[in-house]
This record gives structure tokens, C-alpha cells and sequence, in this order.
């Protein structure tokens, strides 16, 4: 059970790493052992669950990655594995002695046991990680999970200083992905009145400007790309998005030039005093974390997951160091990962009170590298490497005459058997040139990815109609054009 947030967020470190080690033991013994995955790891390992009593005690287990997770066409029922599984044998063995009592209550009254126990486990509510590699993986949330993503939505806006008097827009893609849900469950928690707009595909760019106009918008949820493309619009069309004060990116990192591009495309609609505030979530956490402020890190909470940051090795570097993240679960159910590496790498993570709100809470600094989700896209031939194609996002949204761009692979001379080719096509901003942005673009991705790159020019208008701005739930920014092998 999550506890009250506000004393939570304010909880001395020694209290902390109690209320901590207090949740990996209950957790252990009374939650985790639903989980086939887990129950069949720990027997391989020949540990019991009560071996589990810190924080420290975790790392007795390996990591899980996504190829633990991912359905394969083998095996589509892999993810379920992962989802806790009581039944009336696991219960006798794990359940806490409250709720064995709870439920031998329930029995003699002859009330719904079965019900409260499908409350607390049964999915209801389904989302698919987005990564392009193999199949997509669900990952599913009981009725308990939706309350811990209502509260941690309503945190989200907490830590980001987001009163109920403010109104908001929701304009993440309607799908079955955090970003839309997270912010749908997190207006409605935080009291705050909010259209819910399904993105440019479902309602479409001109009502969802006309809403923002309207109805006096104060916050908005949005993908980066497609909030630069909806203010772009907006400027054209001399929009007043003057009452817009917040910001919420999810999805996509963003980089410092890039929050000018899009400050400076606010100040023309009249919002000059925008804050712009990054999130980071995955699928695997179920739930996001926010900054409070543009640079003091994602705030953690420390009642409902433990992050560690991980070596090359896979072992845990010490509290100053950076690392990959490594997320352990300590209160969800439904899917369930414990030391799951995301293939991120942090800069480190700060345990001392934060320097502008004051919470307790340990932050992920936030200069994150995301990892690729797109391992199909290993450009083996070009110069040997791996290239991590999500790093191109910042690169590119970062070059300042650069209005919009999309990356093509695709088979020199249309051969299959030839080398890869990476194809960059750009539209210059007004009154930038576009030798200028070229050279930039060649410069940027020689320098900072190590590769070669060409780069042909096209206008906004093409672009906006290859990336499917209006037409796609999330716009192509990557395309392969490559033959199917
Ligand atoms: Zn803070």
C-alpha cells in the first residue's frame, strides 16, 4: 500500500531506507511469489524468499532484461510469466496472516472473497511497451495497480507545482501506452479540469488549437515532436496560447536547444512564462517520474520501486557514480519486474534533499541516454558499429535552423545485397538556409554518432506528410525502408 505523499517526499534518508527495506521484505514474501518467473528463478538460484531483507539483498538476483519479457513468435505467452498469480495453494503458503484472516472472515460471513482477491490481482487495463524490436510486450495493471497510477499521477503533478485551479490538455496519442492514460488518470486524481484530446490523429490539430484557445489551457501533456509541429501551426496561424503556463513531455528526450526551439515558438503565441517539464517512464516502471524544476532530476518514489544504478558488469556502482538504471518493483501488481535493466544510462542519483522543493525523495539526474529500442536497425555495414538510433532525436531536434526532419535507411542503389544507407531529409526553418542546416546535420552525426550521413532537402509541408503528423498516432521520425530480409 502506498503511503501518504507528502510525508513520504519528506522522509529523512535513514527513515527512508527503512520504510525501503521494510517493503523488499514484504514484498518478497508476500507479493513476489505469485510470480512464476520469479518463483522459478529463485528455485534455480536455491534462495528462499526470506534471504530478501534489504535493499542491498536484491542484488543476490540477476538482472531481468526485455529479452526475459518480450513475447517471442515461439513463445507469445512468455510476458505472462511475469504477472502475479495467486491461487489458493500460493495463498496458504504467502498471504500475510492479515489477509489469511481477511479471507477466512470473508468465507464464514459467505461475502465475495474471490472478488477482493481479483481487486487486488486480476488485469484489467493493458499497455504495450512501444520499442520496435520484436513483438510489443503488454503490461498489465490490476484494479490496485489503477489506484497506484491515479496517486502516482496526481504526485506527478504535485512535484511539479500544478495547482487545481489550473485548467489542462491531455495531448498524448489515445493508445494502450502510459503516456495517455498516466496523464488522463493524473488530471482527473490532481482535481484539475482537462480535455482529453487523443492526440493530432484523433481530434485533430486545428480543434485541439481551438480548444487550447478556448477553454484558456493553463497545462499541457504532449510528445515533443508533435507539440513542436502544433505550435508551429499555431504561430502560422496567430494563435493566443497566452494562459499556457506548463509543459509536460513524455516519450522522447529533449534537449536543452530543442526547449529553446519550442520557448521560443511559445513567445510568438503569446506564452512567454511556460514552464517545460520532462518526464521519465517506461512501460517496465507502469508509472513516470517528474522533475520539479528544468534541472533537478526525476524525483523517485521510494515507496513503490527501489532504483539502483548498475556497471557495465551488471553490478552496482557506488551513490556518486552514473550507471545504467535497474528498476525493482516493491508494490505493484499485475506485471511485475524486479531488477530490470533498462538500458539506460544516468549520470547518477542524488540522495541529498532537493535544492528546489525540498523533497527527500532520491532523483535520477537528468541527462539520460535512452537506450535503442530499435535493435533491427544495427547498421552492422556501416563502419562495423551498432548505432543507437534514439540518440538521433536530440541531435537533430537541437540544430537550430532545422524545422523538421526524418530519417531514412534504405539499400544503396535499391540493392538488397548492398551497404545500408542513412538518408536524412530536411526542412529548413524560414529564412535559415539549408547548405547551412546540411553541413550542420553531416557535422552533428559525424561527431556525436560516428556516422556518415546524407542529407536532402525537402519542405516542412512534405515532411509533416511523410512523419504522419496528422495521420499517425505517433509520427515516423525513423523509417526503414529497407527490403524485408
Ligand atoms: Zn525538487
Amino acid at each position: 500500500m502506498y503511503l501518504d505523499w507528502q510525508k513520504v517526499s519528506r522522509l529523512p534518508r535513514a527513515e527512508q531506507q527503512d520504510l525501503q527495506n521494510q517493503k523488499v521484505r514484504w514484498f518478497f514474501r508476500h507479493k513476489l511469489p505469485y510470480s512464476p518467473y520469479y518463483r522459478r528463478l529463485l528455485e534455480k538460484l536455491q534462495l528462499s524468499w526470506s534471504d530478501f531483507k534489504t535493499t542491498d539483498d536484491i542484488q543476490k538476483l540477476p538482472l531481468t532484461s526485455k529479452a526475459d519479457i518480450a513475447p517471442t513468435v515461439e513463445d507469445r505467452a512468455r510476458p505472462r510469466q511475469f504477472i502475479l498469480q495467486p491461487d489458493e495453494h500460493l495463498i496458504k503458503k504467502h498471504a500475510t496472516k492479515g489477509e489469511l484472516l481477511q479471507l477466512v472472515g470473508m468465507k464464514i460471513r459467505k461475502l465475495d472473497a474471490k472478488a477482493v482477491l481479483e481487486k487486488e490481482y486480476k488485469p484489467v487495463h493493458i499497455h504495450f511497451t512501444t520499442g520496435r524490436t520484436a513483438l510489443p510486450t503488454p503490461f498489465t495493471y490490476s484494479t490496485y495497480d489503477l489506484m497506484l497510477l491515479r496517486e502516482t499521477g496526481r504526485r506527478l503533478f504535485n512535484v511539479a507545482g500544478l495547482s487545481r485551479d489550473n485548467v489542462g490538455l491531455n495531448a498524448f496519442p489515445y493508445s494502450p501506452h502510459l503516456g495517455f492514460w498516466l496523464a488522463y488518470y493524473g488530471f482527473l486524481e490532481a482535481g484539475i479540469t482537462a480535455l482529453a484530446t487523443g492526440g493530432g490523429k484523433i481530434m485533430g490539430t486545428q480543434k485541439i488549437m481551438d480548444s487550447l484557445e478556448r477553454l484558456k489551457v493553463n497545462a499541457m501533456a504532449i510528445i515533443p515532436g508533435y507539440c513542436y509541429h502544433l505550435l508551429r501551426e499555431a504561430v502560422k496561424q496567430r494563435r493566443d496560447f497566452s494562459n499556457l503556463k506548463y509543459i509536460f513531455f513524455g516519450a522522447e528526450r529533449v534537449s536543452p536547444a530543442f526547449r529553446e526551439k519550442v520557448k521560443e515558438l511559445l513567445r510568438h503565441v503569446g506564452a512567454s512564462e511556460v514552464s517545460i517539464q520532462a518526464t521519465y517512464a517506461s512501460t517496465e516502471f507502469k508509472t513516470a517520474w517528474i522533475q520539479c524544476a528544468e534541472h533537478t532530476g526525476y524525483h523517485l518514489y521510494p515507496d513503490l520501486e527501489f532504483v539502483e544504478l548498475v556497471d557495465e558488469d551488471g553490478r552496482r556502482v557506488k551513490e556518486d557514480e552514473s550507471g545504467e538504471v535497474v528498476y525493482t518493483a516493491l508494490d505493484w501488481r499485475g506485471t511485475v519486474v524486479v531488477r530490470y535493466r533498462t538500458g539506460d544510462l544516468a549520470q547518477g542519483i542524488e540522495y541529498t534533499a532537493c535544492p528546489n522543493c525540498g523533497r527527500t525523495v532520491p532523483r535520477i539526474l537528468p541527462d539520460i541516454q535512452r537506450r535503442s529500442d530499435m535493435k533491427e536497425f544495427h547498421l552492422t555495414k556501416i563502419k562495423g558499429e551498432l548505432v543507437n538510433l534514439n540518440n538521433v532525436f536530440p541531435i537533430m531536434s537541437g540544430i537550430k535552423g532545422l524545422d523538421e526532419w526524418q530519417l531514412v535507411i534504405r539499400k544503396k542503389n535499391n540493392d538488397p545485397h548492398d551497404l545500408d544507407e542513412l538518408v536524412v531529409h530536411v526542412s529548413a526553418k524560414e529564412g535559415a538556409a539549408f547548405n547551412q542546416v546540411r553541413s550542420e546535420v553531416e557535422k552533428k552525426m559525424r561527431d556525436e554518432m560516428q556516422v556518415g550521413v546524407m542529407v536532402e532537402e525537402k519542405t516542412t509541408e512534405e515532411l509533416i506528410g511523410s512523419l504522419g503528423m496528422e495521420t499517425e498516432l505517433k509520427e515516423k521520425r525513423i523509417l526503414d525502408s529497407r527490403p524485408k530480409q
